[in-house]
């Protein structure tokens, strides 16, 4: 499998370690709700009052719920490449585990009309622009599991 080298542009929001890149999420310790990004001081479940959150790490793989092509840049906590913006496609993926939708951009490479509503798709890294240091700063980003990329016999 090919690992991306790097730290995470947004820390706490994902992780990755010796299985991969997977999303950093919170579940609610009195209702099981899961939530993304996992920085939450109540729970938003209105039947429940729980406070108390276990971090713990989402699924990589999920069902694409909505897309769209992005023509001008987000807010932050966005963080712009250098350079001209360049349009994106952004996906909205549901986890069926957790029954969480997740916003990330589309792989590069991976053009818009190629998506599918319902399709697969699977967490990958990928570098999001390079700091001062020259340290490479890594995103999540989604991308078809049908796409391939690997050959999926590493196990
Ligand atoms: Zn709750």
């Amino acid at each position: 499998m090919s690992t991306v080298s790097g730290v995470p542009a947004l820390a706490g929001w994902y992780d990755n370690d010796d299985d991969g890149a997977h999303l950093l999420g919170a579940r609610c310790e009195r209702c099981g709700s899961y939530y993304f990004p996992p920085r939450l001081s109540f729970c938003r479940n209105p039947a429940c009052d729980g406070e108390v959150f276990e971090q713990l790490p989402l699924s990589s793989q999920g069902q694409l719920w909505s897309f769209s092509e992005q023509h001008y840049p987000p807010p932050p906590p966005w963080v712009a490449p250098p350079g001209d913006f360049v349009p994106f496609t952004v996906a909205a993926v549901t986890l069926e585990r957790e029954q969480l939708t997740v916003l990330g951009q589309v792989a590069a490479g991976i053009p818009c009309a190629s998506l599918v509503i319902g399709m697969e798709m699977c967490l990958v890294e990928e570098v999001l622009y390079t700091d001062d240091e020259g340290t490479a700063r890594l995103t999540w980003k989604w991308r078809p599991v049908a796409a391939g990329g690997g050959d999926g016999n590493d196990g």
